[in-house]
């Protein structure tokens, strides 16, 4: 693991804010792993705040819902914040009062058994929002019993501050949102991992008698599911495993405050909370953002810009993805919006390996992002398989200490995909 520069001031002290209802959101039909769902509205339809406007009959998926009321302006190609372009759904607000939801009493929830939960979780379209947006109700569904529920409060990437703020502003939410977990899988013993850089955190937590907090050192990759495991467990994942193998779920607690969200108060999906930050930035912010509302909007709230940003990211400096456009949307995994300036994102002409190994010392599962590299140029798929890249948790680290500035992760992303088509 390494310790990064963390850039959290620029946000880490701003409470949670509303950015205004858009008069026109995209919500792009793929916003998870798994099949792209079908629209199951037509231009010109009159939706309501929540409504489900698509899905699909998918062993993996989450269905989509209206992050607005209003009109289906359209159904089109939209830029897409990781696939760079993808199907959207386009709806116009009608600026009308939006529907409430039906909120649940704790009777009601405490009669609500694990597949009532789990189909409360499908319907509400909640997939892994710390980036992976696995679809959360198969991992609520494991195909065997699980001992441990990890909760991951780590938020290691620089700048990223909204899942801090999440846990000091809506901490008996969160609490709630790891019972009803806890409670749909049978298990007792549940651990929140905090990095030791958010003591408000830790403490808010450290009062409730149901879980233990783990505090964390503030070290990168610390909020990748293996290491934490590994730190806080002292077990290791083997090569090619899951958690659950050995008996383990990891939630994000951004995923527990959604489903605690859709069971308690019957609100499925449509916002999510998004750090605004970068020193180009005259307001970075933590923002409260209705899905499908382009980034453009996130800029204005939070400018005037002092500076001209030279790369705009979704997600963190590390694992985070440069857009081409300001007005792609964010979406389920979107946690933050990174305007870096060219001091800060000066990208470096990248040399020959000199075989230092600095990247094989700095990866945190072990692998020799090197070898995966060259094999990955010379599109030896089988060679970049046996050296491990489906293993790669996409940390970056590898990039960050190499001294020749390989692009050693995008050519392992794109072996990993090479892989998998792979029998
Ligand atoms: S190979 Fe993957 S896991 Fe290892 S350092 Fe590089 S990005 Fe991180
Ligand atoms: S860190 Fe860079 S230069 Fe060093 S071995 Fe790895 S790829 Fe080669």
């Amino acid at each position: 693991m390494v310790k990064l520069t963390e850039n959290k001031h620029y946000s880490e002290n701003k409470a949670i804010e509303q950015l205004p209802v858009p008069s026109k959101v995209y919500l792009p039909l793929i916003q998870h792993l798994g099949k792209i769902c079908n629209p199951e509205v037509k231009v010109g339809d009159t939706v309501k705040f929540g409504q489900r406007i698509a899905s699909i009959e998918a062993n993996v998926y989450a269905p989509i819902h209206a992050s607005i009321s209003g009109t289906v302006a359209a159904i089109q190609d939209w830029p897409h914040p990781v696939l760079g372009r993808a199907k959207a759904v386009v709806l116009e607000g009608n600026g009308l009062p939006e529907e409430t939801f039906s909120v649940k009493s704790k009777q009601e929830i405490d009669r609500l058994s694990p597949a009532d939960i789990r189909k409360i979780v499908l319907d509400a379209g909640i997939v892994g929002m710390g980036g992976a947006s696995f679809p959360t109700h198969i991992k609520l569904n494991p195909p065997r019993p699980l001992d441990v529920l990890i909760i991951n409060g780590a938020e290691c990437e620089p700048y990223l501050t909204a899942d801090s703020r999440l846990m000091v502003e809506k901490t008996n939410e969160v609490a709630e949102g790891i019972a009803l977990i806890a409670a749909c899988l049978g298990i007792k013993e549940i651990y929140i991992g905090i990095e030791d850089n958010k003591p408000e955190a830790i403490k808010a937590f450290s009062v409730f008698p149901g879980f233990k907090v783990k505090v964390l050192k503030s070290d990168y990759p610390q909020g990748g599911e293996k290491q934490l495991i590994q730190n806080i467990l002292g077990k290791q994942i083997p090569r090619g495993k899951l958690p659950f193998d050995i008996g383990v779920l990891v939630q994000n607690v951004a995923t527990v405050y959604a489903v605690y969200e859709a069971v308690f108060k019957g609100k499925p999906l449509v916002e999510r909370l998004v750090t605004v930050t970068g020193s180009c930035l005259a307001n970075p912010k933590n923002l409260l953002v209705r899905l499908g509302t382009p980034i453009k909007n996130l800029i204005d709230f939070c400018g005037p810009l002092k500076e001209e940003p030279v790369k705009i990211i979704i997600g963190g400096p590390m694992m985070g993805i440069a857009q081409y456009t300001d007005e792609v949307p964010i979406i389920k995994s979107s946690g933050g919006l990174l305007l870096m300036s060219e001091k800060e994102a000066k990208t470096i002409e990248e040399g020959p390996c000199i075989r230092c190994a600095a990247c094989v010392r700095g990866c945190p599962v072990g692998l020799m992002p090197c070898q995966i590299n060259l094999a990955s140029e010379k599109s030896l798929w089988q060679s970049t398989k046996d050296y491990g890249a489906s293993d790669c948790i996409e940390c970056g680290i590898c990039n960050y200490v190499c001294p020749a500035n390989r692009r050693l992760l995008q050519t392992i992303k794109r072996a990993k995909l090479e892989v998998a088509k792979i029998k």
